[in-house]
């Protein structure tokens, strides 16, 4: 007998993330990171006394950048962390659900776990181009049911969930479930976040991320924006002094001036276009979907050969099994990193061919 046994069977019963790989010397087209680094300063204050309870410039500029007042926001490290405080917030042990649509970010059904509250899942089809089906959702949900996670983006997918089937979402749910919008991949997408919503619909939380689109992926910080009184309870739960002093610096600096990171932003959304019409040209590739964010999901005749052709090149792409076992997701790297992964590409295509 070990103290292993002693922990809670779904704990002992739980993988832990399957992160994207990480190797030096490869382009990484794996993780939906941005391929621009962000230039840090040393930081300002002393490291022998702790960080704000939280960081309330960060707030305040976190908030003027998503559209909010400073009180609907909560700080959180990486909007990961904003998951499992939601999840833990609203989901009793062994009797509250939460419905999502799949495939999805795989942390709504993780951290559902780690709290022991149960998952249902709407699936979507490619041969509808993943269409998220708000009228499904609402059906799928039951009494119990306290969260519906919607993630629009949605990672691997890069589907966009309508305005008006949100709305059709949250109309339905009212004070029954909290309607979560991950807007991890917003700012690829060309169109508003949807916290303008917010005044209209009091079940709404919105997630926001910096690891994209501004490029801190390293430092951990994203943001939940909802009503205050949601917010407080978050902030609760939430560990004391959560986001240090070096992350808080690095990203207030950062948030002075983002014209790089919006510049970047539109680089990408043009390399994503790129990308996509090259890929749409190989025989080999079987569909690449339209994306509304840094990455294109692409199904090949055999992805795995292709996976392992760009891997034994140095370039690492994103393999998921399931009803993606066929496909890989392809995050948009810079010019030159596209440039390599299409020449790698070719050679691929003209081998299969010969
Ligand atoms: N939501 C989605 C949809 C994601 O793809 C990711 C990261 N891959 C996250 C949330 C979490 O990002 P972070 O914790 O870095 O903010």
């Amino acid at each position: 007998m070990s103290i292993v046994e002693l922990a809670r069977p779904e704990i002992q019963a739980l993988h832990p993330y399957e992160a994207a790989e990480q190797l030096d010397g490869t382009v990484r087209l794996n993780a939906n990171e941005s391929p621009e680094a962000s230039d840090p300063r040393p930081f300002r204050r002393p490291l022998n006394r702790y960080p704000e309870v939280r960081p309330r410039r960060l707030q305040q500029s976190l908030a003027a950048r998503f559209g909010c007042a400073p009180d609907q926001l909560l700080v959180t490290r990486g909007s990961s962390e904003a998951i499992d405080l939601i999840i833990r917030t609203f989901c009793r042990a062994g009797v509250d659900n939460i419905v999502t649509h799949a495939p999805s970010f795989s942390m709504y059904r993780h951290y559902a776990a780690v709290q022991g509250a149960s998952v249902s899942e709407v699936h979507t089809l490619p041969e509808q181009d993943f269409r998220i089906d708000a009228e499904a959702l609402l059906a799928e949900c039951n009494s119990t049911t306290r969260l519906v996670f919607v993630c629009s983006p949605n990672n691997p997918t890069g589907t966009l969930l309508p305005v008006a089937d949100l709305e059709t979402l949250l109309r339905g749910r009212r004070e029954q479930s909290a309607v979560i919008v991950d807007e991890a991949y917003i700012e690829f997408a060309g169109v508003p976040s949807v916290t303008g919503l917010l005044e209209k619909h009091s079940n709404l939380l919105v997630l926001r991320t910096l690891s994209k689109a501004l490029g801190f992926a390293g430092a951990r910080c994203g943001a939940v924006i909802g009503q205050p009184a949601v917010i407080s309870m978050l902030n609760a739960v939430q560990a004391p002094y959560a986001l240090a002093t070096p992350v808080v610096e690095c990203v207030e600096d950062a948030l002075s001036d983002t014209q790089a990171a919006e510049a970047s932003v539109n680089r990408i959304v043009a390399e994503r276009e790129r990308v996509f019409r090259q890929l749409s040209g190989y025989d080999f590739v079987t569909k690449v979907w339209p994306s509304a964010a840094n990455f294109l999901l692409v199904q090949f005749k055999d992805a795995a050969a292709v996976i392992r052709y760009c891997e034994n090149s140095k370039i690492l792409l994103r393999h998921f099994g399931g009803d993606l076992a066929d496909c890989a997701r392809i995050s948009v790297g810079s010019a030159s990193e596209n440039d390599r992964l299409l020449q790698v590409l070719e050679t691929f295509g003209g081998r299969s061919r010969g």
